[in-house]
């Protein structure tokens, strides 16, 4: 805003008062519109953008000081000046508490009057300045937080990339030994075949850990909220229990899910469906017998989603390494032979990026409840 182009509202019900104003701010290169009471002054204020407004503290109907407050509710940036006649020096002193910028006691001369519209209009200036500059640090601020979460992923996907060698040489490793005792002619036909079933399974163990890694580093994509749109949560749960039902099944299991809420959340489909799977994979694969139980409920803005097992448990030693990549406990190990460790870190930072939460209860040899809560209104929060 330069002062040439500054916008001045007059709110006097006088019409000597508001033209003789007017015509002094005129000649200065102001645009000044005028209006007759506080209704007219308001719905002016709403239409056009004001930088300053002239108003009379004693009008009929609102208010002076009523009329500041309705000012400041349209636009808390507008620099208000109250005119006053001789007998308000306290209601102008009240009218500056309220917010008032200045008074300008009635009579006054041209140049009183541009002597408290210049500085009035300065202030304009410096107060849209501060809102701009904020602006700017919210800007730079969400640009810092999201190259943060950037580099935040990006750290996690290259300490993997060491891991990653490690876990990969060892199945890969074991292929190839396999492959070297076949080849060297010493083995009968019987455990040519038994080490290929070994073989099949080390090679469905890597292609496994090469997915669930692919899955990881995906998850870096969450950063573009423009992959999340509205889920319907209980349908992808439905989508998950209808493919695992009938493995539990196959192992004797009961498999119990209760939906309770149907709420919607923003997020990416694929996201949700792998919090499911994993868990209730979990649940079916680490339970030998018993129950396998899913609940879904939505409470104060979250959903919340339980899964339940009667299986082996977890200690509490081993509890505080689950998430960690690649870990697998022993009792885990002797139960199933493949598996990639990777899961429950990949849940677990799925969980991060909707800004939800994990527990886990377990008792061993009696079993464990996954517990994880995901905020519905987060928009993918790190978004
Ligand atoms: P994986 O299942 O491939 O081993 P996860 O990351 O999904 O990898 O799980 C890590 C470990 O956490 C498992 O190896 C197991 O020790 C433990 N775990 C996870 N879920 C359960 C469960 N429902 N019951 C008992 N142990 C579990």
């Amino acid at each position: 805003m330069s002062e040439t182009m500054a916008n001045i509202l007059i709110i006097d019900d006088e019409v000597g008062m508001r033209e003789g104003c007017r015509r002094a701010l005129i000649p200065h290169q102001f645009s000044v519109q005028t209006a007759e009471h506080g209704v007219e002054g308001l719905h002016k204020l709403r239409e056009g953008q004001f930088d300053l407004v002239l108003l009379d503290a004693m009008m009929p109907g609102i208010s002076g000081l009523q009329l500041l407050e309705r000012i400041h509710e349209v636009d808390p940036d507008v620099i208000c000046v109250m005119i006053t006649g001789y007998a308000t020096v306290d209601l102008a002193a009240q009218a500056m508490k309220q917010g008032a910028f200045d008074f300008l006691p009635k009579p006054f001369t041209t140049d009183e009057l541009l002597a408290v519209v210049r500085p009035a209009l300065a202030e304009r200036r410096r107060r849209q300045e501060l809102r701009k500059q904020e602006a700017r640090e919210k800007e730079s601020l969400d640009l810092e937080r999201t190259q943060q979460e950037v580099a935040k992923l990006d750290a996690i996907v290259s300490r993997f990339m060491l891991v990653i060698v490690h876990e990969l040489r060892n199945p890969a490793g074991v292929i190839k030994n396999y492959l070297q005792l076949m080849r060297s002619g010493y083995l009968d036909a019987d455990e040519c075949n038994e080490y290929i079933e070994r073989l099949d399974v080390r090679a469905t163990q890597l292609l496994n850990m090469l997915d669930d890694l692919l899955e990881l580093a995906q998850l870096k994509e969450i950063v573009s909220p423009v992959k999340l749109r509205p889920v319907a949560v209980a349908d992808i749960l439905e989508g998950v229990t209808r493919e695992l039902r009938p493995v539990a099944e196959a192992k004797g299991l009961e498999f119990q899910v209760q939906v309770e809420a149907q709420p919607t959340m923003l997020a990416q489909p694929a996201h949700l469906r792998f919090l499911w799977t994993n868990l209730i994979d979990n649940a079916i694969r680490y339970t030998p017998s018993g129950q396998v139980r899913v609940t879904l409920a939505e409470r104060d803005g979250q959903i919340i989603s339980t899964v339940q097992d009667t299986g082996i448990g977890i200690s509490t030693e081993e509890l505080t390494r689950i998430f960690q990549e690649f870990y697998r406990s022993e009792s885990a190990k002797a139960m199933v032979d493949v598996g990639t460790g990777l899961g429950l870190t990949i849940v677990d930072q799925i969980v991060k990026i909707y800004q939800g939460t994990i527990l886990v209860d377990s008792v061993p040899g009696q079993g464990s409840v996954f517990t994880f809560t995901l905020p519905l209104a987060t928009a993918g929060a790190a978004a």
